[in-house]
């Protein structure tokens, strides 16, 4: 953990209840923005107030090279990709990728990769699936998904944001009752990472209208009843009248890969 890191974790620790997303502590920036430029803590800009394409820009001005997003290839991915590439961001993809996605949501990568020329990051240190099956026992997504999920997902993103003071994802508050109050800039303790949210009060109907209008590439498996599309053993279809991600995990209780979530890691 950086020592940037561990005080700006000190200082979102020390603060409570709302104002723990409201203040930012010092950090440092290097590349582009100059070597260890350290800026005094201070409050937040009203984020909840700003446009998606606001808060992009708010957020790289702010964290420059030490900012990144995540994509696992849904249409939100396809949004944010534009989104950067017209505001004209350099700023990097991590591919949140298991090596159980569908063919389609690599192919779809591939699509925004020529289209926008992405600055893809190499992916970090995966074990194969093969080799869970033999540490972890055949179909761990079966037996355990919470543990699946932790080493194919949360672990190796925990490495791959190692170099980054804060991460954009694009996740949205109407996606699921989990995420119903996700704001937009929050302090990721887990992490130890802002977490920067441009789409978060966007609802489902305002993604597709700006695929549509921009002419996007996107998964095509949203057009074949896939709403909210993960791994191949963990998605199925959905029907018009069911929640957006009940097609995750179906027929159990869990909601959330573990990515999104703030509870202490503990190898699960
Ligand atoms: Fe494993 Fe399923 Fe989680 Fe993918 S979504 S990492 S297959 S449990």
């Amino acid at each position: 953990m950086s020592e940037v890191r561990r005080e700006l974790g000190a200082v979102a620790a020390d603060m409570s209840g709302g104002d723990s997303q409201r203040l930012l502590g010092e950090q440092s920036k290097k590349g582009a923005h100059g070597g260890n430029l350290v800026s005094p803590v201070r409050k937040l800009p009203d984020v909840e107030a700003m446009s998606a394409e606001d808060v992009l820009r708010w957020a790289y001005e702010e964290f420059g090279d030490r900012l990144c997003l995540t994509c696992s290839w849904q249409k939100q991915s396809s949004v944010l990709v534009h989104m950067v590439a017209e505001l004209e961001l350099d700023i990097p993809v991590i591919e949140l990728d298991t090596h159980l996605f569908f063919r389609e949501s690599y192919e779809t990568r591939d699509r925004l990769v020529e289209r926008y020329g992405i600055r893809l990051l190499p992916p970090p240190p995966l074990i194969t699936v093969a080799e869970q099956h033999r540490q972890e026992g055949p179909n761990l997504w079966e037996t355990d998904p919470d543990r699946c999920c932790h080493v194919r997902k949360v672990e190796p993103l925990l490495q791959a944001l190692e170099p980054y003071d804060a991460w954009i994802s694009g996740i949205r508050r109407d996606q699921s009752p989990s995420r119903a109050t996700t704001p937009k800039v929050q302090w990721s303790e887990r992490y130890e990472v802002w977490k920067v949210h441009p789409l978060a009060d966007w609802d489902e109907k305002r993604v597709w209208a700006y695929i549509t209008i921009n002419e996007i590439p996107y998964n095509p498996l949203h057009d074949v009843g896939f709403r909210s599309i993960g791994c191949i053993p963990c998605t199925r279809p959905i029907a018009p009248d069911e929640e957006e991600r009940a097609g995750r995990w179906a027929g159990s209780d869990k909601l959330e890969c573990g990515i999104h979530v703030e509870t202490p890691l503990g190898g699960t």
